[in-house]
């Protein structure tokens, strides 16, 4: 080999390796910006789990695909927790001042449920707190011109005053207007089902509780308590399911005073999701307790909020019961399709007043007066659940 081709052979080598730099240094370059790009994708979304990419995969890819075929309609469903008046609150005669400070929240709900604890029976029974409750009607008025829809009777003291106090019970909320779903006047009533039309959106709303405290009802009385029973939650939603766009069950159940959903909770979740629940709205342990999404194998999706705590109650010798919230979800529906997402617990916290008068406010607002703070809440809800 002479000098000049030494020289050709070196010149071709030192050519292949600055191509060999410059298509190196290109897909280096190509490389940075795809991974520019999915930090971009990213960068939205505080903690991505699994969990979070389902959420923005649901909310948003198929409705923008289904955008251009149907109207789209939201709303909002909420419920607040136990409205459980002891003997320092029954004896307010206005309680308008107590809810002032979540009113507006309360109303800016496109339907809010309450479980109304305590049996509003004050007209024909003596006002009295714990363990046999007796609170004055002018509770029902109030909650509703604050913004609550429809109370929940299925729980533990509705009948605390005996069947006539149950039949008290149903005079007043007629007198009132309050429709009302988990106890009934006769048969008639218990099949009428609870079928509220918001908007387009149809949501059928049933109510059971565990017990009610040891007492019962004559076997001769008319009127019928929803009790906690497998076959009958299930004969009940298959059947609701059939007219309905979703299902909303409040559930008057669980362990008081723990944070925590305990074993027949989580039983009834199951029951309650193979029979076609979307929602179920936890009452009765007076704390809050988790928020959960159950799937099952036919992709049947339930929400759970597990216990949403008192919304309104004294139950000053435990003071954590003051801390409670009103559990939301957005409903769309396109066509005939329902997405149900964006689950919110507003915290509320009951507080006394300097001028003697306990009242709810919105947690975030009362954070240094307040037994617990947001942070607490949000570490009972659990981080799939929007907690403000
Ligand atoms: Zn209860």
């Amino acid at each position: 080999m002479n000098n000049l081709n030494k020289f050709l052979l070196a010149l071709w080598g030192i050519s292949l390796a600055l191509l060999f730099i410059v298509v190196a240094t290109v897909d280096q370059d190509k490389t940075i910006i795809v991974a520019e790009g999915q930090m971009n994708i990213e960068e939205p979304i505080p903690s991505p789990t699994i969990n979070i990419e389902y959420d923005i995969k649901d909310k948003n890819e198929p409705i923008s695909e289904r955008e251009q075929q149907a109207p789209k309609e939201s709303i909002r469903l909420a419920m607040a927790g136990d409205i459980l008046l002891h003997l320092r609150l029954a004896k307010y005669n206005d309680f308008t001042s107590s809810f002032s400070a979540v009113t507006q929240m309360m109303q800016s709900y496109d339907f809010l449920i309450a479980n109304q604890e305590s049996p509003p029976v004050g007209n024909e029974y003596p006002l009295s707190g714990y363990p046999l409750f007796s609170s004055p009607p002018h509770i029902i008025r109030d909650i509703q011109h604050a913004g609550v829809d429809l109370v929940t009777i299925a729980n533990n003291h509705i009948i605390d005053q005996g069947e006539n106090g149950m039949r008290t019970v149903f005079n007043n909320l007629e007198d009132y207007h309050m429709p009302y779903v988990g106890a009934y006047k006769n048969e008639d009533d218990r099949s009428t089902q609870r079928i509220m039309e918001i908007g387009s959106i149809k949501i059928g709303l049933l109510a059971y509780t565990y017990g009610t405290n040891g007492l019962y009802l004559p076997q001769e009385s008319p009127f019928l308590i929803n009790y906690i029973d497998e076959a009958k939650i299930k004969a009940d939603v298959e059947e609701l399911k059939q007219s309905v766009d979703v299902v909303a069950v409040s559930m008057h159940w669980g362990s008081e005073y723990v944070y925590e959903a305990n074993d027949n909770q989580k039983h009834y979740a199951d029951i309650l999701n193979e029979a076609g629940a979307d929602i179920i709205f936890g009452t009765h342990p007076h704390v809050l307790q988790p928020y959960d999404k159950l799937i099952n194998e036919q992709g049947q999706e339930t929400h759970i909020f597990y216990s949403l705590g008192n919304f309104f109650s004294t139950i000053i010798t435990i003071p954590n019961t003051m801390i409670g919230g009103i559990a939301s979800l957005e409903i769309t529906k396109e066509g005939d399709w329902i997405t149900i997402d964006e689950p919110e617990l507003y915290a509320t916290s009951v507080l006394l007043d300097a001028d003697g008068i306990y009242r709810v406010y919105p947690l975030k607002d009362v954070e240094q007066r307040s037994v617990k703070n947001l942070q607490w809440v949000k570490q009972i809800m659990g981080q799939h659940v929007t907690v403000y």
